[in-house]
């Protein structure tokens, strides 16, 4: 055992980060293997208080708040990576934090994900840093057009994104006050058939096991569908994407889920992004394999055995319910093979994730 490895056995508790949608699945998996729950966020409540035992409500800049937290729990954890940097290392200090903080600040500034990733001989597409509209039209004139102007923080779902269609002035002034003028980078638009995902879990010991790499549809930026199997271009893909993801994790010394997001590219995948922790495009891992992506994350972060990754059905996929379409649950409910997760949210707004639904094929896809 390294000095870092430490077995969290079940009793402990499990303090997570952010109280969302993330938080209360892997919280339901934890409290399913005994542990209990305790959530750290600046809201007052949210999906995860319906499953954490405590809930410690405070702004990332509260340092007692932080550090009563962090003595509360034996272990901790993310379901969101926008966490300011002076917070993780205050709780790295303090406890043990998995995955660590050096995986969070890479993961959340799209600059040092991108150079991080084509590092370790990872393809990316063609980027150039943009910190002003002055480097945005220099940028745009070594890009070319189309491409898409990102912020380099705090962008999820979509947001934080403009297209640019040409070299316009005016586009370029659109673009730039459309991200707030905020650091950004712009990346070349890139050709492809499908997205997908990669999806790990890294132990202690440093043992890496995948789920089946879905097929993720996105629509206006946000996830829609995820489906396994992938089509088998997608599949001929996989065991390059998998041999990067596999090098991300071990060279950052990762513990827990991990999520790298490709394009199938003509040449080969190209990474988009990555998430230190569950996904969204593995939430069909709950019922569609043998352990969920939520319960070996618990595992992974207290040191337990992993469970296998297996798929149990040949066919799985997921299906998002955004905004008023988790209004339609008695309808999904007449879909015998289909499992409703809804996240407890109560007002749904237009673009939110209000929860999902996951259909199991015992025969195949479109069975
Ligand atoms: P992101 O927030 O970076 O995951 O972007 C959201 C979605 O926008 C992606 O899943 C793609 O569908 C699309 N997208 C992002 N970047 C690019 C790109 N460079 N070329 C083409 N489509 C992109």
């Amino acid at each position: 055992m390294t000095a870092d490895m430490k077995i969290v056995p079940p009793g402990s508790t499990i303090g997570i980060v952010g109280g969302g949608q993330l938080g209360r699945m892997i919280g339901m998996a934890a409290v399913q293997l005994g542990y209990r729950v305790h959530i750290f966020a600046p809201e007052e409540s949210g999906p995860a208080a319906d499953i954490a035992s405590g809930w410690t409500h405070a702004p990332y800049e509260d340092d007692v708040a932080l550090t009563g937290f962090a003595e509360a729990v034996d272990v901790i954890t993310y379901e969101f990576e926008n966490v300011p940097s002076s917070a993780v290392a205050l709780l790295a200090k303090l406890g043990h934090v998995r995955p660590n903080a050096r995986t969070l600040g890479t993961a959340q500034d799209r600059l040092l994900e991108k150079s991080f990733v084509a590092g370790i001989d990872g393809r990316t597409a063609p980027y150039a840093p943009v910190s002003s509209r002055a480097e945005l039209e220099d940028a745009v004139a070594r890009i070319g057009t189309p491409a898409i102007l990102k912020t380099t923080r705090f962008g999820y779902d979509g947001k934080g994104q403009v297209r640019l269609m040409d070299d316009a002035p005016e586009t370029l002034d659109h673009a730039w006050a459309e991200i707030g003028c905020n650091p950004a980078v712009l990346e070349g638009f890139v050709q492809f058939e499908y997205e997908f995902s990669v999806i790990l879990v890294r132990g202690q010991d440093g043992a890496v096991r995948f789920w089946d790499s879905p097929h993720n549809v996105h629509v206006d930026g946000i996830l829609s569908t995820s489906t396994v199997p992938a089509p088998e271009s997608v599949q001929a893909l996989v065991p390059e994407a998998r041999a990067i993801a596999a090098r991300v994790a071990q060279a950052l010394d990762y513990v827990g889920v991990l999520t790298l997001e490709f394009f199938a590219g003509a040449a080969g995948p190209i990474f988009n992004e990555m998430a230190p922790r569950v996904h969204n495009s593995g939430h069909w891992t709950i019922e569609g394999a043998v352990t969920s992506q939520f319960e070996n994350h618990v595992r992974a972060v207290c040191g337990l055995p992993l469970g296998s990754t297996a798929l149990v059905v040949p066919a799985v996929s997921m299906q998002n319910l955004i905004g008023d379409q988790a209004n339609d649950w008695e309808s999904i409910l007449a879909d015998e093979s289909a499992h409703l997760h809804l996240y407890g949210k109560h007002e749904a707004r237009a673009g939110r994730k209000m929860g999902h639904v996951t259909r199991l094929h015992l025969g195949g896809v479109g069975a």
